[in-house]
C-alpha cells in the first residue's frame, strides 16, 4: 500500500471511529452514566483490592478446565507435617473444651504459654522473622485440626494468624515495623487483637465514628507529631487480653500538620494497649463459646505518626488495606472451622447411626436417617474440596477477593446445615450437655462463623455477585472507570473503547450459552475426566447461563442492582455452586479418580444442578424485565425441573458413613481421636466394636437367642460371646448423657451469678439512675 493510501484509510478509520463515538455511542454513553451504578471511593478500594481467579473463569461463561486441573495439589512439607503430628496433636491432648466453656472461662494458663512456646500465633509469619512461615493449607490444616477438638483455641489461634495485625504488617507494614513487630507476635510476646467493629458501625464498617486527630504530643520523652485516638469499640477478639491493637479509625488533620486535607479517611495503625487511657479487659460472652471477646475503648490515648501500618504514607488506605488484608483471612480461617465441623458431624453421626439401635434396627438402616447422612457425607467432601482449592490458589500467592467470600458465606452456611443434620440425627443424645457431648459445643459455635469477617447475609446478597461479576468482567469495571472521567470526551472515548468490546463479548456469550442450553452441554469442549466428564459438559452449560444473565443484570438493572439484593443474591448462589463443585471434580482427579468416592462427587453435582436452576428460575420469575425474562427462560432453560440427587444416590451417600473404608477416612481427614473418656473416643470404640461383631450380632438375631444360650447351645464361641458383651458395654457408654446432681448444677450457674449479679454492664447504655 502507498503512504497516501495509507494515510486515507487511516483517517477513514479516524472518522469512522469519530462518527460512531458522537452518533452511536455518545447517546450509550449518556443512558450509561445514568443506569450503571457510579462507585463510592469504599467501594472503589474495595473493588480495586485483592484478584479474581477461577471465580473469573467460572463467569465468563467459557472456563478453562485446564487451567483449573493444573493447579498443584496442595501438600504438607515435612515440617508442616510434623507440627501437625507434634505441637498440635499436643495441644489437642491439653484441651478440655467442657472446663473452658463452663468452669474456667478461659484456655488454662499452660495452653496459653504452650501456644505461644510452640509459635502457633507465628504461622503466618516468615522463618525470617521468627516464625514458622507455613502455606496456607498447612495454616488451614492447623485451624481445622483444632477446630475439631476446641473452638475457643481455634478462634484463638485464628486471629493473629488471619485478620490480626500480623497480616496487615505483613502485606503493608514498614521494615521497621516488621522488624519490630513480627518476632513478638511470632512468639506471642506480643498478643494482637484487631479492632474495626463499633457500636454504631456493624456492617456498614465505614462509618464508625471512632477518631484520630493529628496533633503533636510527647512520646518517650520527647515532643513528636502523632493522633489523638479516641475509640469505643465492641465484639474484639481477644480483646480483653491483648497487648497491642490493630485500630482502624478515621484520621483528620485539621491544622493541616502532615498535608492539605483535613479529613484524611480510613486509616489502621498499631496502638499498645498498656497505654494510658486505653481500656480492655471486660467481656462479651459469645454464644457461651468462651474464646477472649470482649469491648475496648480509648479516650485521647495518643500515638507516634509511626504506628500508622505502613507508615505516614498509609494515612487515610486503611479501607484498602483491610480489604486486601480480609482476602486471606476469609479464605482460610472460618471455612477450615466449618470443614472441621462438617467433618466431625458427619464422622459422629455415621458412627452413632451405626450404634444406635430402635426398633432392633440400627437407625442407620432407616431412610428417614439416610435422607440426613448421604447429604453430610457429600457436604463434609464437597466443603474440604473447596476449602483445598482456595488454599492452592492462596498459596499460588492470589488475594482472592470473590473466593474467599464465596468461601466465608457458604462453608458458614454449609456448616449450619450439616450440624442440623447431626443434631438431628443423634436427637436426644446431642441435646443433653455435658463433657461428652461433642457436637453442642460446635452447634452453638455456628452463629460465630456466620456472624464474623462480615454477616453472611451482606457477604451473599452484596459482595459475591454485586463485586464478583464486575471485578471477573473483562470490560465491565473498565466502562465503570471510564463513566466516572471528568472530562467528557475523555470519558466518551473511553467508554467507547471498552462498550464495543462488551458487546461483541455479548454476544459470543449470547450464542454460546443458548447453543450449550438447547443441547444439555453435550457439545461443550471440556477435558477427558472418565466419569465426571459429563459433570465438567453440564458446568460449562451453567457456567455460559450464568454469564449471559450477568449481561441481562448488568443491562436493565445497572446501578439498582445494589438495592436488588434477592436477584444479586441467587446469582451469587450460581457462581458459589459452580466454585464448590468444580473444586469438587478437582480433588475427585487430584485423589486419583477413586470409584468409591465418586457418589460424592455425583452427589455434589445433583445438589449443585438442582440449586443453580431453581436459582435462575427465580431470578428469571422477579426479573424487573419481563420481555428480557421470557427470552432469557427460552434461551436458558428448556429441558427437565430441578431435580436434586435420586433416593439411591441418597443411599449409596449414606453408606459412606455408615461403613468404615478408605473414602470415609479420606472424607472425615485428620481428626484428634479424644482423650481418654472423651464423647468422640468412646463413640469411636463403640462404632469398631460394633463393626467388628457384626456377624455375630447377625447370628443371634438370626437365631433369636441371648450370647449365653449361643454359647451353651454350641453355636457361638466364648471369645466371641465375651466380644459381643464389650461390644455392648461400649455402645452403652457411647449412648450414655450426662447427668448432675443439685449440688453440681448449683456449682456451674454460681460461677455465671458471681460474675453478674446484675446482668453485666452494657457498654454505650447510659446508666438509668
Ligand atoms: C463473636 C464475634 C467476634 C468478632 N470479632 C471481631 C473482631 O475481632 N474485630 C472486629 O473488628 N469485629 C469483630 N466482630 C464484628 C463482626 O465483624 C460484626 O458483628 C459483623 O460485621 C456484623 O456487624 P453487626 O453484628 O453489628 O451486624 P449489623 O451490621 O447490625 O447487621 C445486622 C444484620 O443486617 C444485615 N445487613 C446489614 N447491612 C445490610 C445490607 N446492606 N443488606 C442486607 N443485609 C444487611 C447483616 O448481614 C446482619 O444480618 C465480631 C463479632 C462477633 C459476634
Amino acid at each position: 500500500m502507498t503512504g497516501s493510501r495509507r494515510g486515507e484509510t487511516a483517517m477513514a478509520a479516524g472518522d469512522w471511529d469519530r462518527f460512531r463515538q458522537d452518533v452511536v455511542t455518545r447517546p450509550i454513553h449518556g443512558w450509561a452514566r445514568g443506569a450503571l451504578p457510579s462507585l463510592s471511593a469504599t467501594e472503589r478500594e474495595a473493588l480495586e483490592a485483592g484478584q479474581t481467579w477461577w471465580d473469573a473463569d467460572l463467569l465468563s461463561g467459557d472456563p478453562d478446565w485446564n487451567k483449573l486441573l493444573a493447579v498443584a495439589k496442595p501438600r504438607l512439607s515435612d515440617a508442616e507435617r510434623d507440627f501437625l503430628d507434634g505441637p498440635c496433636e499436643t495441644l489437642c491432648g491439653m484441651l478440655d473444651d467442657w472446663r473452658i466453656n463452663r468452669l474456667d472461662g478461659d484456655l488454662p494458663p499452660e495452653v496459653w504459654q504452650y501456644m505461644k512456646d510452640e509459635k502457633f500465633f507465628g504461622l503466618i509469619i516468615p522463618k525470617s522473622r521468627g516464625g514458622l512461615e507455613f502455606s496456607a493449607f498447612a495454616h488451614s490444616e492447623v485451624v481445622r485440626y483444632i477446630a475439631g477438638r476446641s473452638l475457643v483455641a481455634a478462634i484463638t489461634v485464628m486471629v493473629p494468624n488471619s485478620l490480626g495485625p500480623g497480616e496487615l504488617l505483613l502485606q503493608f507494614g514498614t521494615e521497621a515495623q516488621k522488624d519490630y513487630w513480627l518476632p513478638r507476635l511470632a512468639d506471642g510476646r506480643e498478643i494482637p487483637a484487631f479492632a474495626l467493629t463499633s457500636e454504631e458501625a456493624g456492617s456498614d464498617a465505614a462509618s464508625m465514628v471512632d477518631s484520630g486527630v493529628v496533633c503533636k504530643g510527647e512520646w518517650e520523652g520527647e515532643e513528636v507529631l502523632g493522633i489523638r485516638l479516641n475509640w469505643s469499640k465492641r465484639y474484639i477478639t481477644l480483646a480483653p487480653v491483648c497487648t497491642v491493637l490493630g485500630l482502624a479509625f478515621k484520621l483528620y488533620d485539621p491544622d493541616g500538620l502532615i498535608g492539605e486535607e483535613e479529613e484524611i479517611g480510613i486509616t489502621c495503625a498499631l496502638v499498645p494497649t498498656h497505654l494510658d487511657g486505653v481500656e480492655t479487659g471486660r467481656r462479651h460472652i459469645p454464644s457461651q463459646i468462651m474464646f477472649q471477646n470482649g469491648p475496648t475503648t480509648g479516650r485521647d490515648v495518643f500515638i507516634p505518626l509511626d504506628n500508622i501500618i505502613g507508615g505516614r504514607e498509609c494515612a487515610g488506605h486503611g479501607w484498602m488495606m483491610l480489604m486486601s488484608a480480609l482476602a486471606a483471612g476469609r479464605g482460610i480461617s472460618l471455612p477450615s472451622m466449618s470443614s472441621a465441623g462438617v467433618a466431625l458431624a458427619a464422622h459422629t453421626s455415621g458412627a452413632y447411626a451405626r450404634i444406635r439401635q430402635q426398633f432392633g434396627t440400627p437407625i442407620g438402616k432407616m431412610e428417614g436417617i439416610q435422607a440426613r447422612l448421604g447429604p453430610l457425607a457429600a457436604n463434609a467432601y464437597a466443603l474440604d474440596s473447596a476449602r483445598r482449592l482456595t488454599c492452592a490458589g492462596l498459596d499460588e500467592g492470589r488475594a482472592l477477593a470473590v473466593i474467599s467470600g464465596i468461601m466465608k458465606a457458604h462453608s458458614t452456611y454449609r456448616m449450619r446445615e450439616a450440624l442440623d443434620d447431626a443434631m438431628d440425627i443423634h436427637s436426644g443424645k446431642a441435646v443433653i450437655d455435658g463433657p461428652s457431648n461433642y457436637l453442642l459445643p460446635l452447634h452453638r459455635g455456628v452463629p460465630l462463623g456466620i456472624t464474623v469477617e462480615g454477616a453472611n447475609i451482606v457477604t451473599r446478597n452484596l459482595i459475591i455477585f454485586g463485586q464478583g461479576a464486575i471485578r471477573a468482567h473483562p470490560h465491565m469495571l473498565d466502562e465503570m472507570l471510564a463513566l466516572e472521567e471528568r472530562s467528557d470526551r475523555l470519558s466518551l472515548a473511553r467508554f467507547d473503547e471498552h462498550f464495543w468490546k462488551h458487546v461483541s463479548h455479548t454476544t459470543r456469550t449470547l450464542i454460546r450459552a443458548t447453543e450449550h442450553a438447547w443441547t444439555d452441554g453435550r457439545y461443550a469442549q471440556v477435558p477427558d475426566c472418565g466419569r465426571a466428564t459429563p459433570i465438567y459438559r453440564q458446568m460449562t452449560r451453567w457456567s455460559a447461563a450464568l454469564a449471559l444473565t450477568s449481561e441481562a443484570v448488568f443491562l436493565f438493572l445497572g446501578g439498582g442492582l445494589k438495592r436488588k439484593e434477592m436477584i444479586s443474591a441467587r446469582m451469587g448462589d450460581m457462581l458459589s455452586e459452580l466454585y464448590f463443585l468444580s473444586a469438587t471434580v478437582k480433588r475427585w482427579e487430584d485423589d486419583g479418580r477413586p470409584e468409591a468416592d465418586f457418589p460424592l462427587v455425583q452427589f455434589s453435582a445433583e445438589r449443585a444442578f438442582a440449586q443453580i436452576r431453581v436459582a435462575l428460575d427465580e431470578v428469571l420469575a422477579n426479573f424487573p424485565n419481563r420481555w428480557a425474562a421470557a427470552v432469557l427462560r427460552v434461551l436458558l432453560r428448556p429441558g427437565r425441573p430441578a431435580r436434586g440427587p435420586d433416593d439411591a444416590l441418597v443411599k449409596e451417600c449414606s453408606d459412606v458413613l455408615y461403613t468404615p473404608s478408605q473414602t470415609r477416612d479420606r472424607l472425615v481427614g485428620r481428626m484428634f481421636g479424644g482423650c481418654e473418656r472423651d464423647g468422640i473416643r468412646v463413640l469411636g470404640e463403640a462404632f469398631e466394636r460394633v463393626v467388628a461383631t457384626e456377624r455375630t450380632t447377625a447370628k443371634l438375631r438370626a437365631l433369636g437367642m441371648t450370647p449365653d444360650e449361643a454359647v451353651r447351645a454350641g453355636v457361638l464361641s466364648r471369645d466371641e460371646s465375651d466380644d459381643h458383651g464389650r461390644m455392648m458395654a461400649a455402645v452403652q457408654r457411647a449412648i450414655a448423657v450426662d447427668d448432675f446432681s443439685q449440688e453440681e448444677l448449683a456449682g456451674l450457674l454460681a460461677g455465671y451469678r458471681n460474675a453478674a449479679p446484675d446482668g453485666g454492664a452494657r457498654q454505650g447504655v447510659p446508666d438509668e439512675s
